[in-house]
């Protein structure tokens, strides 16, 4: 089944929890009260049975397969969100010492802040000045050579800027993919760590995949909370306590539906089609305009504004008004928000972009 949607649905643009493909959400519906010939739904089942073992072997399998995860790294399913892991990567991998944080929009400067807890953060840049509207080049970026990582997040959810480079570093690349995780191919043996909260690419809300390099567990600072131990959670095979079985499941089916895409060279061509039609649009109006600079441009969060906060406002209700709906943007970056996850089909950005033609024809 292709990205289609039914007619009582919406286009849903939120930025995360988001958008789901709706044949995953049917087969959901369709296992709900007897998943696999259980009798029980995954929500029910016990984290230790061995319906739910085989759920979760294949799902990791399947993940491994779908990003080519080498053996060197170990796939963690997690809890506590992104945010968790604000905490957990200084905890487990800075070893009091230094390490260096790219900050180029409001996650990787929380994730910075929460690090300055537990040792040195070195900023490698800020693009704060100029409203985190671009992703520095590589010759732009200050390393230090006593570094135990370097931190970066590879999406800019809220200014919608993305990294169009995998940056070049003597310490291990931690590299924060929540929004833009099986959007495209990744070469995960270039890092030491990739985290990413599900709720965007990948399943609802509730679990955060980590893949760690397992050179770098058993570092942890002695202090470090049992769940929050990648050494520990390795040992367990993420099953240290219960894991979030239903979202596990839920990533399982999108995995599914991901291969009958064409897996991540699938969307990474359809990510580029959707964005370039979006950018396209808003680079030839005279009222909208993109908040990122072209090169640093998310293919998965379009940020765009009129400059006008009001009329801002009024195109989000006009847009809402034909099923286009969270189209708000953040509220420390204002204006317009559009997030184009693998899950949105090409007619609602197709409808996206009408609608901004339209409503710049009603006020241009
Ligand atoms: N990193 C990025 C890139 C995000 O977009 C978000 C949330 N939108 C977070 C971290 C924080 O995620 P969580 O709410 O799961 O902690």
């Amino acid at each position: 089944m292709g990205i289609t949607m039914t007619e009582d649905r919406v286009y849903n643009f939120s930025a995360g929890p988001s958008i789901l493909p709706e044949s995953v959400l049917q087969r959901a519906r369709d296992e709900m009260m007897n998943c696999r010939g259980s009798g029980m739904s995954v929500m029910e089942m016990s984290h230790r049975s061995p319906a739910f073992t085989e759920i979760f072997t294949e799902t990791k399998q399947k993940f491994r397969d779908m990003l080519r995860v080498p053996e060197s790294h170990e796939i963690l399913f997690l809890q506590g969100g992104a945010t968790l892991q604000f905490a957990a990567i200084p905890m487990n991998l800075m070893e009091n010492a230094a390490a260096d944080y790219a900050v180029t929009g409001n996650f990787s400067g929380k994730a910075a802040k929460e690090a300055e807890k537990y040792g040195t953060v070195r900023l490698a840049c800020d693009t704060g000045g100029t409203g985190h509207d671009r992703i520095p080049a590589q010759a732009e970026l200050s390393l230090s050579p006593d570094a135990k990582y370097f931190y970066y997040c590879a999406n800019n959810t809220i200014y919608g800027t993305e990294w169009q480079y995998v940056p070049e570093t003597d310490a291990p690349l931690v590299c924060d993919m929540s929004s833009d995780i099986l959007s495209k191919p990744v070469d995960v043996s270039k890092y030491g760590l990739i985290y990413a909260g599900a709720q965007k690419n990948m399943a609802p809300a509730g679990l955060t995949v980590v893949l760690i390099d397992k050179s770098l567990a058993g570092r942890e600072l002695p202090y470090t909370p049992q769940i929050m131990s990648y050494r520990m959670m390795i040992e367990h095979d993420s099953l240290l306590n219960t894991p979030p079985c239903w979202c596990i499941y839920m990533l399982s089916l999108v995995l599914d539906w991901l291969k009958e895409q064409g897996g991540t060279e699938g969307m990474e061509q359809l990510k580029k089609e959707r964005a370039k039609l979006l950018y396209d649009c808003l680079d030839d109006s005279r009222l909208f305009h993109a908040h990122a600079l072209p090169g640093s441009r998310s293919d998965m969060n379009v940020t765009f504004r009129t400059g006008d906060a009001t009329l801002d406002a009024e195109f989000v209700r006009f847009a809402a008004s034909r099923g286009l709906v969270n189209l708000k943007g953040h509220k420390v970056a204002g204006g317009m928000r559009a997030s184009i996850y693998n899950a949105m089909p090409m007619e609602g950005v197709k409808t996206l972009a009408e609608t901004i033609k339209e409503f710049e024809r009603n006020h241009v």
